[in-house]
């Protein structure tokens, strides 16, 4: 099942999410993220942008797409990460890089900061604990992915003079955005 994707302006991205209790169904939740995802071209996909306030998300690496060959996003998966209740234990140095994000279509910043390597402790899909030490870009999904579950966007990352600059920059589009994330909640309040 792919779900419509919330977006800037939707207050559930907005809102820190509860913890998962229930591992029940989680699974399947899971393949649904990922088929959304798959089908949005992401990287990582986050519960609260499907409008689920939980702290869950799927995140993929993917192998190099092959020159001048089209390819399925789906063929290009190295590892597939499904991760309840990450909490970030350590971290180490900070580099800045480029984020975009599925609520924020078309929208990027260069030089967000974030930690270099980190130690994520988490559940898989089963509730089993797990840990990860990760670097470079996937310690970067890891960490746009759990600010997600706490309500906070890539753009708020950045220093305060760059953030005034992405708003003022991306303000038609960003206007446009919240009416459609209202449109897309008074259709689902509709059933
Ligand atoms: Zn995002």
């Amino acid at each position: 099942m792919i779900y419509p994707i919330r977006l800037y302006g939707d207050p559930v991205l907005r809102k820190k999410a509860r913890p998962v209790q229930d591992f029940q169904g989680l699974k399947k939740l899971a393949e649904d993220m990922l088929e959304t995802m798959f089908e949005a071209r992401g990287v990582g996909l986050a519960a609260p942008q499907i409008g689920l306030s939980q702290r869950f998300f799927v995140a993929v690496e993917y192998a190099d797409e092959p020159e001048g060959e089209e390819r399925p996003l789906r063929d290009l998966v190295r590892r597939i990460y499904v991760v309840a209740n990450p909490v970030i234990t350590h971290r180490e140095g900070e580099v800045e890089g480029l984020e975009g994000c599925l609520s924020l279509p078309g929208l990027y910043a260069e030089e967000v900061p974030r930690a270099e390597r980190i130690r994520v402790e988490y559940q898989d899909e089963e509730g089993r604990p797990r840990a990860l030490e990760l670097e470079g870009y996937m310690a970067r999904v890891f960490q746009h992915e759990i600010d997600h579950l706490e309500g906070i966007l890539f753009f708020e990352r950045l220093p305060k003079a760059k953030r005034e600059a992405f708003l003022e920059e991306n303000r038609a589009e960003l206007a446009r955005m919240q009416k459609e994330a209202r449109a897309l909640l008074k259709e689902l309040s509709q059933g």
